[in-house]
């Protein structure tokens, strides 16, 4: 199991408001909110980002993002949301544990910072 932040989180090490659960995903709120709507959707096997997927991943990868669509559903995201992957050092990733950001609530900007 992953020794991140995220893998204390999936095995009960540490609190975290989470949000939905099954046996692949896990769904809690970020500690520092984005946006009035913030959560993030992990895989509970510990893979450090995307660019580590492998093509084994394929469904867990396609069954993280319809845990995102579930959760913005829930959040009451129906003015749309945002999906976001950083991935790495200039891609601003800082826990090395693949997650989905679902940002919603407000409207966001485009270009991203
Ligand atoms: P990233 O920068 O894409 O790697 O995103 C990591 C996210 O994890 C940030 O938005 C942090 O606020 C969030 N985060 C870090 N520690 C925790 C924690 N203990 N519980 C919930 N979210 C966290």
């Amino acid at each position: 199991m992953s020794d991140t932040v995220f893998g204390k989180i999936i095995r009960r090490e540490i609190p975290a408001q989470i949000v939905y659960e099954d046996d692949r995903a896990l769904a809690f709120k970020d500690i520092a909110p984005q946006a009035p709507v913030h959560i993030l959707v992990v895989p509970k096997e510990p893979i450090s980002g995307i660019s580590q997927a492998k093509p084994e991943h394929e469904a867990l990868l396609g069954h993280l993002l319809l845990t995102a669509q579930r959760v913005a559903a829930e959040a009451g995201l129906s003015k749309g949301y945002r999906l976001v992957i950083n991935e790495g050092e200039d891609g601003g990733q800082t826990v090395f544990h693949l997650h989905i950001h679902v940002l919603g609530g407000r409207g966001m900007g485009w270009p991203p910072g």
